[in-house]
């Protein structure tokens, strides 16, 4: 024969169900979780204003491009002088004009040097804005990197746990009969938090608190899984 299949043993279900609960809850909302997501936010808002500075300073930016693309092409022209200028076979006067060329490309070189330093005086609030947010972007990434370490570690822990949890409910549940598993998967479909509990004292219903009439308690003890008309929960 059977062992009698005991409706407490849904109340030990609902146990293992809980603390799986209690762990989902601290994966999501633990202190590392948090400061996680609060580092995000700040990390867009710093990002934000990056952008509404960069728009502020656009004009400054294009200046220091064109600058620096002048400069560069001139110091490629000077290097490219510079060969010239080693070939031994240059006359009296080749010598002179590429002399001549490159102190006026030197000379173009510092004359858009001193421009641009005009330009940076010039924007100097704009331009310490812009380092200050910089660094304040890499404190928080970095931040936000040690922090997203420290959440992937937690969560290991966890899932290890969970993992656990979720082998031993597996393991119990497949011992109880049929119907009740089926009862079980039935009711969590139907998202019932607290499947099964005990009648509290002043006939309270143990899964989802109701006062229950006496009538309704034998009513409750009439039906085949002594179910809650309530919530439907299991009442032991
Ligand atoms: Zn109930």
């Amino acid at each position: 024969m059977n062992e009698p299949f005991l409706l407490s043993n849904l109340i030990e279900l609902q146990e293992i169900d809980n603390k799986i609960y209690k762990l989902e809850v601290d994966k999501k909302g633990s202190e590392s979780v948090e400061k996680l997501m609060a580092l995000e936010s700040e990390f867009n808002e710093v990002n934000k204003k990056i952008e509404s500075q960069k728009t502020i300073m656009g004009s400054y930016f294009k200046d220091i491009e064109e600058i620096s693309k002048t400069s560069n092409s001139i110091l490629q022209k000077i290097s490219s002088i510079n060969i010239k200028l080693e070939d031994k076979s240059l006359d009296a006067n080749e010598l002179l004009n590429y002399t001549k060329q490159k102190e006026s490309s030197q000379s173009q070189v510092s004359q858009l040097e001193k421009k641009k330093n005009i330009h940076d005086r010039n924007n100097e609030d704009e331009i310490k804005e812009m380092q200050l947010l910089n660094e304040s972007l890499n404190d928080v990434k970095q931040d936000l990197i040690n922090t997203s370490k420290l959440v992937k570690d937690e969560w290991m822990v966890i899932d290890e746990k969970l993992s656990l949890y979720e082998l031993e409910k597996k393991e119990f549940l497949t011992n109880f009969p049929l119907k009740i598993q089926e009862l079980y998967d039935d009711l969590k479909t139907r998202g019932v938090d607290v499947v099964a509990a005990y009648k509290l004292e002043n006939n309270q219903c143990g899964c989802c608190g109701v006062d229950l009439t006496t009538s309704e308690l034998d009513a409750i003890s009439a039906t085949e899984f002594q179910q809650c008309p309530y919530c439907d929960g299991v009442l032991v």
